[in-house]
């Protein structure tokens, strides 16, 4: 199956697909239909306020047109947002007050795709059962349009970056940061990340060279952002006179991957685990929350602070977002370079992650690659299978009984598709929730070992 023959992709995460054959601007009216309907319903109100953003991918300003129509004709009050990162649109959920929002986004994926995700009045991404009757909703046309005197108003704030920016400086040492004057070079891969990335950097006192920064919509490079596709930021980095760091932000800005000042892409696994140290020697102690696919690091780093403790939940930050929530957590997100701080929003969030890692910088007063080296190293492999070639999404659940059935005396968890973890590493096999691609990810002290608890688990699992 070719991408562009991929489904639409209807999950926890919100509705994704491809502009022009699964995603089009009849899909986004109907999708934001059903939640102005949904949020009409559940809070009670004839006339819901909701922010809506886009990415600034070149698709984007259709779908999002469609999209404020359809809660304008479901009767919800609309909040123009203009191009903003995905955790900005939770930032402004909050400051307008609004019981909801949209994003216009298909995050990392490439250009060809587009999708929506839903933030509920919290300005957080809805727990699986109400993203579940939201989806339930758009499938069987139950929106509830309404009549003339009824139709929603548009009003228009594009002060979003700002507003967001003054949010991440209220929760840093920004005066340690200004006083170091940092050289960064920045990667926004001409996302929506470019206004609000370089002001945030600029803001902490950093001299800042910016790549792809201008937001056209169309990508600077492949966007995910992994390290065969950074290579014009090691380079600019590694060659900046002075440059402390590199950032690259993904298309919605709410990843953040880091290169060292050599240059070296020092891994996204490692954003998650310096942010989360800084917030540690800050605080003392407390509780973490990351999903199951991210590195033991994490584990690791919260052991040197006594009374810590690191949260597992199922991928997906809804599920992140529950886990910090119901423990009280100070400080999460996941080993994609997804850091959250609930400060900020319960989105994540590129901003916050820089600007905790800059102050690690300021604090550490050494340079990245010194700390980096003295973080515990483990080698990652990630894999990925087309969801057609192992039997389709039927095919899933037989899969993860057998990895059950061939490691049950191993200590297991199916809070969300199938994790192993043996006394030297783990193995995590599961569906993605916004691809049709099934991940295998495992953990151990060398890429060897790492690849043969892949070979394992899919050889259990018979894909
Ligand atoms: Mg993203």
């Amino acid at each position: 199956m070719t991408a562009h023959e991929a489904p639409l992709m209807l999950s926890v995460s919100g509705v994704r697909g491809i502009v022009g054959t699964t995603m089009t601007p009849e899909v986004a009216a109907g999708y934001a239909g059903a939640f102005g309907s949904f949020l009409k319903a559940t809070t009670g109100k004839a006339r819901p306020r909701v922010a809506v953003g886009l990415d600034g991918r070149i698709s984007g300003p259709p779908l999002a047109s469609a999209a404020i129509g359809g809660l304008l004709a479901t009767g919800c009050d609309v909040i123009e947002l203009g191009v903003a990162m995905t955790p900005s649109v939770g930032v402004m959920i909050s400051h307008h007050r609004a019981d909801g929002g949209l994003a216009i986004t298909a995050s990392h994926n490439p250009i060809e795709w587009n999708g929506i995700k839903c933030l509920d009045g919290d300005g957080l991404a809805p727990p699986p059962a109400v993203a579940k009757e939201i989806v339930a909703r758009f499938k069987e046309r139950r929106i509830d349009w309404c009549g003339p005197l009824e139709i929603g108003r548009v009003t228009h704030d594009h002060t979003s970056a700002r507003v967001h920016c003054d949010r991440v400086l209220a929760q840093v040492d920004a005066d340690a940061i200004r006083s170091r004057q940092f050289v960064v070079v920045l990667d926004s891969v001409n996302g929506s990340g470019c206004e609000g990335g370089r002001m945030l950097l600029e803001a902490l006192g950093c001299r800042v060279t910016h790549l792809f920064g201008e937001p056209t919509g169309v990508f600077g490079h492949t966007p995910e952002p992994l390290v065969q596709n950074l290579v014009e930021l090691a380079r600019a980095t590694g060659s900046t006179p002075g440059a402390a760091c590199g950032f690259a932000q993904d298309p919605d800005a709410d990843r953040l991957a880091i290169v060292d000042e050599t240059g070296r892409f020092i891994g996204e696994e490692c954003t998650l685990v310096l942010a989360a140290l800084r917030i540690l020697q800050r605080t003392g102690s407390g509780a973490l929350a990351a999903n199951l696919s991210t590195s033991r690091m994490i584990d690791d780093i919260a052991a040197r602070f006594p009374g810590s403790r690191v949260v597992r939940t199922a991928v997906g930050e809804a599920n992140v977002v529950a886990g910090l929530r119901s423990n009280g957590g100070i400080f999460g997100g996941e080993g994609n370079g997804g850091v959250i701080l609930p400060g900020v929003c319960w989105v994540r969030d590129s901003l916050s992650a820089m600007a905790l890692v800059l102050e690690l910088l300021a604090h550490e007063g050494k340079p990245l690659s010194a700390i980096v080296a003295s973080l515990p190293r483990y080698a990652m492999i990630k894999r990925k299978m087309e969801l057609a070639s192992v039997g389709g999404m039927a095919a899933v659940a037989p899969a993860l009984a057998k990895v059950k059935a061939a490691f049950r005396k191993e200590r297991l968890s199916d809070v969300d598709g199938v994790r192993v973890d043996f006394a030297d590493g783990w193995v995590h096999l599961r569906a993605s929730n916004t691809e049709p691609i099934v991940r295998v990810i495992a953990e151990a002290a060398t890429e060897a070992r790492a690849n043969e608890l892949c070979d394992l688990c899919e050889r259990a699992a018979g894909v």
